[in-house]
């Protein structure tokens, strides 16, 4: 059998098959990605979240590349929000629907690990039906040097707060080589994958991401994806507690200081990575369909390129936006629903684990001015 027909039998497969994903014609291996994305999650609805994005702080000691959104200390436009100010915009999300939180900020030494808890608590009290899931490995990396204590007692305590799940961004591609051509003082490979198992192994939401366009080849997105499925693999035997999902997205370029200097990737590479992911990650079923940085066009095309879910709403994304000239902040339900719809699919409302929990009218939904 070659490598799509076993592929389709359900055989994993290694890091030479998933090469040769990469030299077959995208059409093949796209049919292959669709189908299993059929068998592994339900094939009538394509899902989406309601969720706010919160960008607490810009400021941030890591410096990326191909960061717009960072500020340094001294920077006239460096803010800090306050507790009130958070907790005005959970409320803002509680009035439309949503029931989740994404908070996350930069690498900022001038907050303690007690502010953070006094903003779990605080929100918390305050909001106790709204999911927060907060602050990426590299912040909980930050909290580790500016605490001494280590990441999974950072977490404990983050926990015992009120945080719910971490955010699995900051994975871009996990090869050391060329994450730190872009970003030297980005989170290391092996602390990206170490504090994500920790978040995992006190039971713990996390997504699995991937960005594309950095400059790495298809030996360099081979072994990101591998290096997922592992921890996947171990994190469900051991902690029986895996990630939720997988997004891929690329890397948003045009306004930051690596504009012309790094590659980024098209949409034939977004496409194709997806595909190869979904054929990859036999052990996470739900894979996300990237709005916000390749248009709701090619979002919707992924959608038979392996992806079965929209995303979220994102309401008031601020760091992926800002380091592209024309990404799009955030989308209503009704636009979502009226994308899913339009590509073939029914729309369901699902919260962070994938399950659905509401199958809304489409008809209503896009009826209504929102
Ligand atoms: S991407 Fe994150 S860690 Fe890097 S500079 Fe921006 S805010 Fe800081």
């Amino acid at each position: 059998m070659d490598v799509l027909e076993r592929a389709l039998a359900g055989e994993r497969l290694g890091r030479e098959d998933l090469m040769e994903l990469y030299r077959l014609p995208l059409p093949e291996v796209a049919a292959v990605a669709h189908q299993l994305r059929l068998e592994r999650a339900d094939p009538r609805y394509v899902t989406y979240l309601i969720d706010r994005n919160i960008n607490y702080t810009n400021v941030c000691t890591v410096a990326c590349g191909y960061c717009a959104f960072y500020r340094t200390r001294r920077q006239p436009d460096v803010y800090t929000l306050s507790y009130e100010e958070i907790g005005q915009k959970v409320a803002e999300l509680e009035a439309v629907g949503g029931r989740r939180i994404l908070l996350q900020g930069g690498v900022n030494p001038d907050l303690p690990l007690e502010w953070y808890e006094g903003l779990l608590r605080y929100l918390k009290e305050r909001h106790p039906a709204v999911r927060i899931d907060a602050f990426s490995p590299e912040e909980i990396l930050g909290l580790e040097k500016l605490t001494g204590l280590p990441a999974r007692q950072v977490l404990e305590r983050l926990q015992a707060s009120g945080l719910d799940g971490m955010p699995g961004a900051g994975a871009e591609i996990l090869v050391d080589r060329i994450r730190h051509a872009a970003a030297p003082a980005r989170i290391s490979t092996a602390d990206w994958l170490r504090i994500v198992e920790d978040a995992l192994s006190l039971g713990m939401y996390s997504l699995a991401s991937m960005v594309i366009g950095m400059g790495e080849g298809a030996a360099e997105r081979v072994e990101h994806l591998l290096l997922v499925r592992d921890l996947q693999d171990r994190a469900l035997e051991r902690y029986q507690n895996g990630f939720s999902g997988f997004a891929l997205w690329t890397m948003q370029l045009e306004k930051t200081r690596l504009a012309g200097k790094l590659p980024g990737a098209s949409a034939y590479e977004y496409l194709q990575t997806l595909a190869i992911a979904r054929i990859a990650l036999d052990n996470i079923a739900g894979h996300q369909a990237s709005w916000p940085t390749m248009g709701f066009k090619i979002a919707q095309t992924a959608l038979y390129y392996g992806a079965n879910d929209f995303g979220s709403t994102m309401l008031e994304e601020n760091v992926v936006s800002a380091a592209s000239g024309n990404v799009r902040r955030s989308a209503t339900v009704r636009e979502i629903v009226r994308q899913i719809v339009e590509a073939g699919f029914e729309p369901a409302e699902r919260n962070v684990f994938y399950e659905i929990i509401n199958i809304p009218d489409p008809r209503e939904i896009l009826a209504t001015d929102q």
